[in-house]
């Protein structure tokens, strides 16, 4: 299989669900090759559409590989160790139960407290429309280990840019941009909880 031109290759993968084409990538050296570069990105998403399954729009930040991954695939986002862990499909990964606190503390910021502090702002009442990706979480506080506190998380990397479009943008601009972050939001929103590639393909 290592031995097969790169036209045999891309001839296979054109036929392949999201599934297989995982497997090929984590099995063969040559697949791999072909299939994560980036030029790679429309026999994925060939793969995605053929699958017909009603998956939640991908977001800018993800790259077909890395979405198909995250539908698909049966690995934590940030160790690369096997988990039985279900996509987040409104915060968009996939962690191990050992990760999910580290990423979330260092990575997450808690959407009601920066509300509070955004009370000046002439477009709250836009704010919860403009963030996408927002979920509950829960995580250990303080030393006592059976001790949860659970906020609503949103990646700061999503919030910091809220924040600059809050900024930046005109009235007519920021209106805009709210009803395109809305669309997308109910995208996602409408297609949460019908999707369930773990049960569908039993990786
Ligand atoms: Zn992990």
């Amino acid at each position: 299989m290592e031995k097969l031109p790169i036209e045999i290759v891309s001839e296979i993968c054109s036929h392949l669900g999201p599934p297989d084409l995982l497997h090929l990538v984590r099995s063969a050296k040559n697949f791999a090759q072909y299939l994560l570069r980036p030029s790679a990105a429309g026999v994925w998403k060939a793969a995605r559409e053929e699958c017909a399954l009603d998956m939640p729009p991908i977001h800018p930040d993800l790259t077909e590989q890395k979405y198909a991954f995250l539908g698909f695939g049966s690995t934590c986002q940030n160790c690369g160790s096997i988990t039985r862990s279900a996509v987040d499909w409104y915060l968009r990964r996939r962690w191990c139960s050992a990760c999910q606190e580290i990423v979330i503390e260092s990575e997450y910021c808690d959407l009601n407290r920066k509300w509070n502090q955004l009370i000046e702002d002439k477009r709250q009442r836009w704010k919860h429309d403009a963030i996408i990706h927002q979920n509950w979480v829960s995580v250990h506080e303080g030393r006592a280990r059976r001790q949860y506190r659970s906020f609503l998380a949103c990646p700061i990397s999503e919030y910091n840019a809220f924040l600059l479009k809050a900024q930046e943008l005109t009235d007519k601009e920021w209106k805009v941009y709210v009803a395109e972050q809305q669309e997308k939001k109910e995208a996602l929103t409408m297609v949460f909880g019908q999707f369930h590639p773990v049960l569908i393909f039993g990786l």
